[in-house]
């Protein structure tokens, strides 16, 4: 566990270091690694292309189509969050910001935080069945040692699906692929076809190691799979939005596919060999993939998901 990190945000904080707090610092450790936006709590915006805005809080990225049938978010963030998103909104949007239709790429609580307070006010949750799930009930999340209680029943998503489902939305066809086993086992990518942007969800932290859930059904073999099948629909001038970093394009895609497959083939041929996890912690990762360990998941953790991996 990366204990300098959970020092600092300590001291961020104003409250007291329950360990509800510590977890959702990790989370924001995690956008902080590759950001520098917003940890005082507010929300940056900017503008992506055609109706598409990018909003940067605390959790994960958020993306909003805003335009003549309203507006549909991807993820929203931490539930703290939600004052700083209703004015970032209002302030692209004018009166009524109030979000139709919400996605949520994944269950994790920086990433659906928002889902009560918006659907309070009318907006349609859309998700994976594993997302409702999870979120239905009691989550022991060992790597944060934190447990999830159930959501309340207004935070569910209301609309579920199984492999994919379509949103006609603002003039464009939005595709929301499932792809299992990867950060969790309820992961979305979701595809703005007509305006050629794609949110990925926690299956790409721009710039670092993921964090793979193993505990909510994650793999790093279905992580890299989903990785691979992005890189395979996406072209040159595609704008790749990562569940936490800054926005990516295809080739830094392909160097984050590329850094995946081959530290965890290293790993992997070293267990082959009989090498302990402990003995390749100790020798490292080549030095070419350094860099990426600079966020809330170091080296050793990289290594240790890859050989708890299914
Ligand atoms: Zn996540």
């Amino acid at each position: 566990m990366p204990q300098p990190h959970r020092q600092h945000l300590t001291l961020r904080r104003r409250t007291s270091a329950a360990p509800a707090l510590l977890a959702s610092a990790f989370f924001a450790v995690c956008a902080l690694a590759t950001t520098a936006v917003a940890q005082d709590g507010t929300v940056a915006t900017s503008s992506l292309t055609g109706t598409l805005h990018l909003l940067q809080g605390r959790g994960g990225n958020v993306v909003a189509s805003i335009g003549e049938d309203g507006v549909l978010i991807i993820d929203d963030d931490y539930e703290e969050m939600v004052p700083a998103y209703e004015a970032a909104l209002t302030d692209l949007v004018g009166a009524d910001a109030n979000p139709r239709f919400i996605v949520n790429t994944h269950w994790h609580f920086d990433h659906v935080g928002g889902n009560l307070f918006w659907a309070d006010r009318g907006a349609v949750v859309v998700a994976h069945t594993n997302v409702r799930e999870r979120m239905a009930t009691r989550q022991d999340m060992k790597f944060f040692d934190r447990v999830v209680e159930p959501s309340p029943a207004g935070a569910l998503p209301v609309i579920t699906f199984g492999d994919s489902l379509a949103l006609h939305f603002n003039g464009d066809d939005i595709e929301v692929q499932h792809h299992a086993a990867g950060h969790t086992d309820g992961d979305s990518v979701v595809y703005f076809t007509s305006e050629n942007v794609v949110h990925m969800g926690d299956l790409f932290f721009n710039g670092g190691f993921p964090f793979v859930d193993l505990g909510s059904g994650g793999s790093v073999a279905g992580y890299i799979a989903a990785v691979e099948a992005v890189l395979a629909r996406v072209d040159e001038a595609t704008v790749i939005v990562p569940g936490h970093g800054s926005l990516a394009n295809r080739a830094d895609l392909q160097r984050y596919r590329d850094m995946l497959v081959a530290t965890s083939g290293a790993v992997r041929a070293q267990l082959a060999a009989g090498k302990s996890v402990d003995s390749i912690v100790q020798a490292g990762l080549d030095e070419e993939w350094a860099s990426w360990g600079g966020g809330f998941i170091n080296e050793a953790t990289w290594i240790s998901f890859i050989a708890n991996s299914p």
